[in-house]
C-alpha cells in the first residue's frame, strides 16, 4: 500500500484508516503498516510551537507540538490567533503523504492559563481544599471547552504529584500531601476527557469528543517526593513507600481512562525516572494496564545522561527502551530520528518497541477524532472566559479558602466582616491589588506576572469594593502603610484586612528553603494588626511560616493562588459564604519540621491537615 502512496496531501484515498466506521484496532493497525521508521519516528517527536515551520512538520513528519513557555501569539493575542496558529501547524501535518493530524498540546494546568482573557482557576493546591470532586470535575469541563475554544486538543494536566515538602516550588500544582484525596481529585480527568459512560470500558484511553482534551497526568512518579522538596531531584523510598504516597493518584487516572502520562524528572533512588523501565513499561504499562502514551518532559530524554546531552545515543537508548513513546523536545530532532534510525538499525531497539509507542500515540488520535475533525470546532470560540467560567472559578475560590483563625481568645469572632454604611475598611498590601500575583506561575508566561495588566479578572481589592459597594461601606486602599499612617488614621478604621504572600514562581526557580513571609509583608502585618481588628488574607502556593505573626492577627485566611476569580475570596469575608475549606496540607510551625506529613510519627503541626473553621453565611 504504501507504493501506491500519492506524494504530498494526504493520500491514501479509501484507506481503511480513513474510515471512521471501522474499529479502532483495525484503523491503528492499517496505517501503522502503511508508515516509514522515518514516519513513526516522526510521531514519537513533540517539537516546540517556535520552531514548528510548516517545513519542519512536513520534513520530519512531526507528530506534536507544544506551547512552552514561548512568546507566539502575542500574551494579548485573541483566540483567533490562537485557531490560527494551530491550524497552520495541522495543514502542514495533513499536506504530509498519510496525512495524520498533528496534536498540539499545552500546559493549561489551572485554566487555559497562558492565554489572555481565559478563565483562571485556582491551582490544584487551593482545589484540593474544596475536598470537592464534583466540582473539580466541572472545572476540568470547562477548562477543556475554553482550551479546545483555541483549537487545542490536548493539555499537560492533571498534575498528581504528592508534594510531601512544601519547600518544593512545585508544591502548588499538587492537590494534597494526601495519596487519598489527590486521588478523589483525579475526578478532574473525567472533566477534562468526559466520563467513561457506564456501558463502557473502564482503564482504556476515553476521550468523549469534541468539547473535551485529551489530559496528561504527570509527574510519574515520585515527583513530589523528592529530598528537601529540591525539584527534578531524588525520591529516597522503598518499593513499598512508593505504591502507598505517590503511585495511587496513577490507579484512579488510569481507571478513569486517562489518555497520556508525563514522566517526572525527578530520580527513584537514583534511577532517572525517564530510564525506569520497571516504573513505566512493566509496572505501568503491564501491571496497570495503561493503554495511553507515555510522554517524556520537555528535554526529560537528554537529561538522563548528565550534564544534558553528555551522550544523547545512550539516552535515546535508555528512554526509548524503559517505555517512552513520545519525546517532547528532542533536543535536535534531527539527531533524535538519526540516533534512533541507527539503534533500530542495528537491532539495539526493536521495531515492535517503535511500533508500539506509535501505535500508542495513534489510538489516542483517534479516540481524539483529530482524522475527522483535525481543525477547532467554530462552534466554540464564544467558550473563551464566558460567564459561566467566571462564576465557576468563583465558586472554586471560595470554597478552597481556608479559614485559620478567627478572632482572639476571649474575644468575638472576627468573620465575616460586617457590610454596612458608616463601616470603614483598610485594605493593605499590595497582593490586594496584584492579579498576577493571584494567579501565580503558568499564567500569560510560565514564571507568571505581577501587576493587573496581564489578562482580566478581578483582584481580591475589587472583589471586596464590589461586595460592600452597595451598602456603602467606606473601603480605602494602602499598598504599604507604615506606622505614621496608621498613626495618624487608626480611628478612621473598624478593620483592616491585609493581603501579603509570594510572587510568582514554576518549578525550579520556587524552591525554597525559608518559607517566610516575603517583605514587606511582615512588616504590614505588624504596623496594622497592632492598631487595627485585622484579618490577614495569605496569597501563596503552599503553607509559609506564620507563626510569629499569629498572636497580633484576629483572624487568618490562607487564600493559596486564587486566580482570576478574586470575589469568591470576598464573598466569604462578607459572609454571603460560610467559610468550609478545609487544609490539603499540614500548616507547619518551621521549616525545621519539614517534611512533616499526616501520619508521620512525631506530627506536631501549627494548624493539622484537614483543619479549616467554618462561618455561617452572614445574615445581614
Ligand atoms: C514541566 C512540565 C510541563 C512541560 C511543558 C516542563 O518543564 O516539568 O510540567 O508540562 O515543561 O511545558
Amino acid at each position: 500500500a504504501a507504493a501506491a502512496a500519492t506524494a504530498g496531501g494526504g493520500g491514501e484515498r479509501g484507506a481503511k484508516y480513513k474510515d471512521p466506521k471501522q474499529p479502532l484496532n483495525a484503523r491503528v493497525d492499517d496505517l501503522l503498516r502503511r508508515m516509514t521508521l522515518a514516519e513513526k519516528i516522526g510521531q514519537m517527536s513533540q517539537i516546540d510551537q517556535e520552531n514548528a515551520t510548516a517545513g519542519v512538520i512536513s520534513s520530519y513528519f512531526i507528530g506534536s507540538v507544544l506551547r512552552g513557555g514561548g512568546s507566539v501569539p502575542a500574551a494579548d493575542a485573541p483566540p483567533e490567533a490562537w485557531v490560527e496558529m494551530v491550524e497552520e501547524i495541522q495543514r502542514a501535518a495533513l499536506s504530509t503523504r498519510l496525512g495524520i493530524p498533528a496534536m498540539f498540546g499545552i500546559d493549561a494546568v489551572h485554566g487555559h492559563g497562558y492565554v489572555y482573557k481565559a478563565t483562571v482557576f485556582p491551582h490544584n493546591v487551593g482545589l484540593g481544599c474544596t475536598r470537592d470532586p464534583e466540582l473539580a470535575k466541572r472545572v476540568g469541563a470547562a477548562v477543556a471547552l475554553e482550551v479546545r475554544a483555541t483549537g487545542i486538543p490536548f493539555i499537560f494536566a492533571p498534575c498528581l504529584a504528592v508534594c510531601r515538602d512544601p519547600r518544593w516550588g512545585r508544591c502548588y500544582e499538587s492537590f494534597s500531601e494526601d495519596p487519598k484525596l489527590v486521588q478523589q481529585m483525579t475526578s478532574i480527568i473525567s472533566g477534562f476527557q468526559g466520563e467513561i459512560p457506564a456501558s463502557g470500558r473502564r482503564g482504556a484511553p476515553f476521550i468523549a469528543g469534541q468539547r473535551n482534551v485529551a489530559a496528561c497526568a504527570k509527574h510519574y512518579v515520585g515527583d513530589g517526593g523528592t529530598t528537601r522538596g529540591i525539584n527534578e531531584n531524588n525520591t529516597m523510598a522503598t518499593f513499598h513507600q512508593l505504591l502507598g504516597i505517590h503511585m495511587p493518584p496513577y490507579y484512579s487516572a488510569v481507571i478513569q481512562g486517562v489518555s497520556t502520562i508525563m514522566v517526572s524528572y525527578s530520580s527513584w533512588n537514583g534511577v532517572k525516572m525517564h530510564a525506569n523501565r520497571f516504573l513505566i513499561t512493566d509496572f505501568l504499562k503491564n501491571k496497570l494496564r495503561f493503554r495511553g502514551f507515555v510522554i517524556s518532559d520537555w528535554l526529560g530524554l537528554d537529561r538522563i545522561t548528565s550534564p544534558e546531552h553528555a551522550d544523547y545515543p545512550l539516552s535515546v537508548k535508555l528512554g526509548i527502551l524503559a517505555g517512552i513513546d513520545m519525546v517532547m523536545i528532542p533536543y535536535q530532532y534531527k539527531e533524535f530520528r538519526d540516533d534512533l534510525t541507527t539503534l533500530v538499525r542495528n537491532g539495539t531497539i526493536l521495531m515492535s518497541r517503535i511500533d508500539d509507542a506509535v501505535r500508542r500515540i495513534l489510538r489516542v488520535k483517534f479516540i481524539l477524532g483529530l482524522f475527522e475533525n483535525p481543525y477547532a470546532d467554530p462552534s466554540l470560540a464564544g467558550e473563551l472566559g464566558k460567564q459561566e467560567h467566571p462564576d465557576l472559578a468563583r465558586e472554586a475560590v471560595r470554597k478552597s479558602l481556608v479559614l485559620l483563625k478567627n478572632g482572639k481568645p476571649g474575644d468575638e469572632p472576627l468573620l465575616p466582616l460586617p457590610k454596612k454604611a458608616h463601616v470603614s475598611i483598610l485594605v493593605a498590601g499590595s497582593h490586594a491589588d496584584d492579579l498576577g500575583s493571584q494567579c501565580g506561575g503558568w499564567t500569560i508566561k510560565w514564571q507568571g506576572l505581577t501587576g493587573n495588566n496581564l489578562t482580566a479578572g478581578t483582584t481580591i481589592l475589587d472583589g471586596i469594593k464590589r461586595a460592600v459597594g452597595p451598602a456603602g461601606t467606606n473601603v480605602v486602599y494602602s499598598e504599604s502603610p507604615d506606622a505614621g499612617f496608621i498613626e495618624r488614621n487608626k480611628a478612621r478604621f473598624d478593620y483592616a484586612v491585609v493581603v501579603v504572600g509570594e510572587h510568582p514562581y514554576a518549578e525550579t526557580a520556587g524552591d525554597n528553603l525559608n518559607l517566610t513571609i516575603p517583605a514587606p509583608g511582615p512588616a504590614i502585618i505588624r504596623n496594622v494588626c497592632g492598631s487595627i481588628r485585622c484579618v490577614v488574607v495569605l496569597v501563596s502556593g503552599r503553607p509559609l511560616v506564620v507563626e510569629p505573626y499569629l498572636g497580633a492577627v484576629d483572624a487568618l485566611v490562607a487564600a493559596w493562588l486564587p486566580g482570576t476569580g478574586g470575589q469568591g475570596v470576598a464573598d466569604v469575608l462578607f459572609g454571603d459564604y460560610g467559610f468550609t475549606g478545609k487544609l490539603s496540607r499540614t500548616w507547619f510551625r518551621s521549616v525545621d519540621q519539614l517534611p512533616m506529613n499526616v501520619g508521620d510519627a512525631h506530627y506536631d503541626p501549627l494548624f493539622p491537615f484537614g483543619f479549616g473553621l467554618e462561618t455561617q453565611p452572614s445574615i445581614y
